[in-house]
C-alpha cells in the first residue's frame, strides 16, 4: 500500500502552519536540566505572579460538585456581570475559552481564501496564525519605534483587507497608542473593515491619554474590542476571555463559537474576579514595583530597554539574545526570545515577584559577566 502524505491533504493555509511556540513549562525545564522545579522561575507567559485570587479558588471549590452538568453555554452570570461593569448590553458580549478564541472566530467569520487582515511588525503572533488557519494572507505594516504605527496602517487600507489587529498596549514590546491615535485611526479605517482591538493588558495601564476601546463601540459598530482573565485576573490556565461590539456581530461571533467553550469553573471564576477587583489592583500595584526594579536593574546593568506599558519588558542584549536565553535557561530562569517577532536582539522577560525578579537579575549580570 502507498504511503499517504496527509500533509498534501490539509487546507493550503494549514500546510504552510508552524505552531505557536508557548513558553518552556517549568516541569520540562527541570527534566531537561535535571533541576528540581522548585529552584525555577517562569518569566515567560506574562502570567500573574501573585497565583489566583482567594475568592476565585473559593467559587471554583464551590463549583466542583456540579462538574457533572455542562456549563451554562450562554454564560449568563458573567455576561450579566460584565455588562454592569462596562455599561454594554449582554448581546454586546461574547465570552471565549481564552481571548485568543475570540481573534479566531472573528477571522472564521470574515477571512477566507485571499482575504487580508492587517497587523503590524512586532504584533502578538496568534494573528498571523489564525489568518493563516483561515487561508488569509497577513500584511504586515513596519512598526514606528517599535509600537503600532496607527496612520500608516490607516493608509494601507486595500479592497483587500478584512480586519486589522491592533494591540494596546502590545505584546511582545509592551507599547501603546495614545486616545487621540486610535480615534484618528478609527475615523479613517471604512467601516466595512473590522477592527480587532485586543487589550489584554488593559488593566495594567494608568496612562491618562491611554483609551478604553469600550469607549468607540457606538460610534464604530465595526470595532471588537478583546480583554482576558489571563493576566491581571490571575486565570491563565482556566481560559476565559471575551469579546465585545455591536449587537449585529456579537449574533455572527456567536454563530461560530463552539458550544460550551467556556467551562463552569472558569465562568464561577471569572464573575468572583470581577467582584474583587481588589486582585486585579493589587495585581497592578506589583507589577509597577517590578517594573521600576527591572527597569533600574537593566540600567545598572547598561543594557537598554523599550518602555512598556504592561506585565512584561523586553531588553536588548545585540548579538547575544540566544546565549543569554540559554544561559538563563541553565540556571533556572525562564524567560523569552522573540526572534519570531523580528527582535532578534532583544528578549522577553515579564514581571515577577520581587524575589523572582531579584533572581532573574543576578543571573543576568553573572551571566554578562558584570
Ligand atoms: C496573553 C495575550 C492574550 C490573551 O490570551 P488568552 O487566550 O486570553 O489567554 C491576548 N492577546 C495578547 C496580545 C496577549 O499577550
Amino acid at each position: 500500500m502507498s504511503k499517504v502524505d496527509f500533509s498534501k491533504l490539509a487546507n493550503t493555509g494549514v500546510q504552510g502552519l508552524r505552531p505557536y511556540q508557548p513558553g518552556k513549562p517549568i516541569d520540562e525545564l527541570a527534566r531537561e536540566f535535571d533541576l528540581n522545579p522548585k529552584d525555577i522561575i517562569k518569566l515567560a507567559s506574562n502570567e500573574n505572579p501573585m497565583g489566583p485570587s482567594e475568592k476565585a479558588l473559593a467559587a471554583i471549590k464551590n463549583e466542583l460538585a456540579d462538574l457533572t452538568r455542562y456549563p451554562d453555554g450562554n454564560g449568563f452570570e458573567l455576561k450579566t456581570t460584565l455588562s454592569e461593569k462596562l455599561g454594554v448590553k449582554t448581546s454586546q458580549i461574547t465570552l471565549g475559552n481564552g481571548s485568543s478564541d475570540i481573534l479566531e472566530f472573528i477571522v472564521k467569520c470574515f477571512v477566507s481564501d485571499g482575504d487580508e487582515v492587517m497587523v503590524s511588525q512586532h504584533a502578538f503572533a496568534i494573528y498571523g496564525l489564525v489568518t493563516k488557519m483561515a487561508g488569509g494572507k497577513c500584511v504586515q505594516v513596519p512598526a514606528k519605534n517599535w509600537g503600532h504605527d496607527l496612520e500608516a496602517m490607516a493608509a494601507a487600507v486595500t479592497e483587500k483587507t478584512k480586519i486589522i489587529f491592533v494591540t494596546n498596549p502590545n505584546n511582545p514590546t509592551g507599547t501603546w497608542n495614545t486616545k487621540v491615535q486610535l480615534e484618528t485611526f478609527l475615523q479613517k479605517v471604512p467601516n466595512n473593515v473590522l477592527v480587532l482591538l485586543d487589550e489584554a493588558y488593559f488593566e495594567y495601564v494608568d496612562k491618562t491619554d491611554y483609551p478604553s476601546g469600550i469607549d468607540y463601540l457606538e460610534q464604530h459598530p465595526n470595532l471588537v474590542v478583546t480583554r482576558t482573565f489571563s493576566k491581571a485576573y490571575g486565570l491563565a490556565s482556566l481560559r476565559v476571555g471575551y469579546g465585545v461590539c455591536s449587537e449585529a456581530l456579537a449574533d455572527l461571533l456567536n454563530r461560530v463559537r463552539p458550544p460550551f467553550n467556556v467551562n463552569s469553573l472558569a465562568l464561577a471564576a471569572a464573575v468572583a474576579c470581577l467582584k474583587d477587583e481588589n486582585f486585579a489592583r493589587q495585581s497592578k500595584e506589583l507589577n509597577d514595583q517590578g517594573m521600576n526594579q527591572l527597569q533600574a536593574g537593566f540600567d545598572q546593568l547598561n543594557l537598554s530597554w523599550i518602555p512598556s506599558v504592561g506585565n512584561f519588558i523586553c531588553f536588548a542584549v545585540p548579538g547575544m539574545a540566544m546565549d543569554i536565553f540559554q544561559g538563563l535557561l541553565a540556571k533556572g530562569v525562564i524567560i523569552r526570545p522573540v526572534a519570531n517577532y523580528e527582535m532578534p536582539d532583544h528578549l522577553r522577560v515579564s514581571i515577577g515577584t520581587q524575589a523572582e525578579n531579584q533572581q532573574f537579575l543576578l543571573a543576568l549580570k553573572s551571566l554578562l559577566g558584570v
